[in-house]
């Protein structure tokens, strides 16, 4: 038995499904439904996030337990706790998709540690009324996907919910990876997710369908008393002051997913967290080369909605849909209209600024502008890796060894045709010109590159290796990545291969590049 500070609020203060069936149904009235874990067959702790592990007031010695495997894998249930699962709805790839829920994810409970609160969750642990025509479960290749890259963001400064542990579950599950008839077994797994909330704008989106005002109202004062408690007393206009907080940590998150090169895949209101934190690691994928048309989601090829450069649109185009769902409260379209052309106005100021620092620059130019949108054209040239880019140019000292320097990123170095050359030559004579106004020194310049520009992401055909090692159960490359993800803006030469172009062979290959939801 592990000793935690249980305190939940979100069961205790919030409408319970009053049926206790575990039957896939529409749910009405309510904010969650009772669900129990499915038991499993041979659950299996592959790893566990000690730093989270003791942010919650676990210990190391404690996570090795068999209690501890128990809780997080669903079979047994912390005491005097009761499970269960959200429901929300939301809008699918711009559609209205109805009642959604937790299908494969159930709630355990809250625990509050050091002033905080904390709800836990398994990812993958059997059916919930919210199933639909799923099985609840999920596979080993999707569970590492996410365990590692909610980690790997946290580390790098991206708002996320994060990942407790990552679990076996020694029973099998049927999936068609590719939706072509060919399913097969995989491994079954569970990843034990933590964060403040797991409320979603769809949770919002569902009251509001079903024209429920009073239950609107219950989880809108629910979320304010418990994480916007600066706001103060529910009132109009402490719900349009809500739904501003809420635009402004969603533009952050997609600012620093612009910033790291992360394209979340499917930007469903479902998926968006009302926190502004990265949630839901499906077919999420790193920009190698740089292209704003990016997409590693093969159920978005056609349209390509959740591009990368879509991303802040999405952003918006999703709080219009949670502007619509809070309107009910508000009775006034105007604040909320003014608010989202804010979200406009912010995305151009905040987004210029975050590339600004990229480049390390600092002073104001009126030239500034043009000098961003150039190296964007230019870095869709020839295939231009992203991360090395921006991590060789913290070294910049002068035009005629800086081509060296930034050749490294670019994946067909034999074949770079001259005009490309005399663009690149150009755009950095224009940076080395501008570089001249800047105070700060040039070791100044690089800490502070270096401190934006992270040296190692979880590149998509690492988490593909780290997969396909575990698929032969050898674990310890999850656990390598997981080390060199905790430092990612740091250098660590014993690590220097990961900081390398992706490989040829990962290039169209299925997991690297290219995912489905099918997870
Ligand atoms: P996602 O694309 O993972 O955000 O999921 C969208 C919706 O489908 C959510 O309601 C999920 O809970 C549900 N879902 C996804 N996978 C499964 C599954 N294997 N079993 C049941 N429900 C699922
Ligand atoms: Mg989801």
């Amino acid at each position: 038995m592990i000793k935690l500070n249980i305190k939940d609020t979100f069961t205790q203060e919030l409408p319970a499904d009053a049926n206790l069936e575990n039957t896939r149904r529409q749910v009405e009235e309510a904010v969650f439904s009772y669900a129990n874990p499915k038991k499993t067959k041979a659950p299996k702790v592959l790893h566990v996030s000690t730093e989270m592990s003791e942010t919650l007031g676990i210990s190391i010695e404690e996570t090795k337990s068999d209690f501890f495997k128990n809780i997080v894998t669903g079979n047994e249930i912390y005491p005097n706790t009761k499970p269960f699962a959200m429901c929300y709805a939301g809008h699918q790839f711009g559609n209205w998709a109805g009642q959604l829920g937790d299908g494969r994810v159930i709630n355990l409970f809250e625990i509050e540690h050091q002033n905080k609160n904390w709800k836990v969750q398994l990812k993958g642990a059997g059916e919930t009324p919210y199933s639909r025509t799923a099985d609840g479960l999920a596979v080993l290749r999707s569970s590492i996907r996410e365990y590692l890259c909610a980690e790997a963001m946290f580390y790098l400064g991206v708002p996320t919910t994060r990942s407790l542990s990552l679990s076996l579950t020694g029973d099998k599950v049927l999936r068609d990876v590719l939706y072509n008839g060919n399913p097969a077994y995989e491994k079954g797994a569970i990843v034990s997710r933590i964060s403040p909330s797991f409320l979603r704008f769809g949770n919002f989106e569902i009251f509001a369908a079903r024209n429920d005002i009073k239950n609107l109202k219950i989880l809108t004062d629910y979320t304010i008393k418990h994480h916007f408690p600066h706001l103060g007393k529910p009132s109009k206009d402490n719900y349009i002051r809500f739904f501003k907080e809420v635009t402004t940590s969603t533009l952050e998150m997609i600012i620093h997913w612009q910033r790291v090169g992360f394209v979340h895949g499917v930007m469903n209101t479902d998926n968006m967290s009302i926190l502004g934190l990265t949630i839901d690691y499906g077919p999420y994928g790193w920009l190698e080369g740089f292209d704003f048309g990016w997409t590693p989601n093969t159920t978005d090829r056609q349209n390509k909605r959740y591009r990368y450069d879509n991303q802040p649109n999405i952003g918006l185009w999703n709080l219009y849909q949670l502007a619509n769902a809070l309107y009910p409260l508000i009775e006034d379209a105007k604040p909320l209209e003014e608010i989202l052309e804010q979200y406009k106005i912010d995305f151009h100021q905040k987004s210029f600024a975050m590339m600004k620092a990229k480049l390390g620059l600092f002073q104001d130019d009126k030239n500034d502008l043009e000098l961003v949108q150039q190296l964007e054209d230019d870095l869709q040239l020839i295939e231009t890796d992203m991360t090395i880019f921006f991590r060789n140019l913290s070294n910049f000292s002068n035009t005629k060894t800086a081509f060296r320097l930034i050749e490294n990123a670019f994946y067909d170095v034999a074949h770079i045709s001259d005009a490309v050359k005399m663009r690149w030559i150009s755009w950095l004579e224009n940076y080395e010109n501008r570089l001249k106004k800047e105070v700060i020194s040039s070791e100044e310049r690089k800490k502070r590159m270096d401190a934006v520009n992270p040296k190692y992401v979880l590149r998509n055909y690492m988490a593909q290796l780290a997969i396909d090692e575990a698929d032969k159960g050898n674990y310890q490359l999850i656990d390598e990545l997981f080390q060199l993800l905790k430092k990612p803006y740091q250098e660590q030469p014993e690590n220097e291969k990961w900081f390398a172009k992706r490989p040829e062979w990962a290039r169209n290959k299925v997991g690297c590049s290219m995912l489905s939801c099918s997870s």
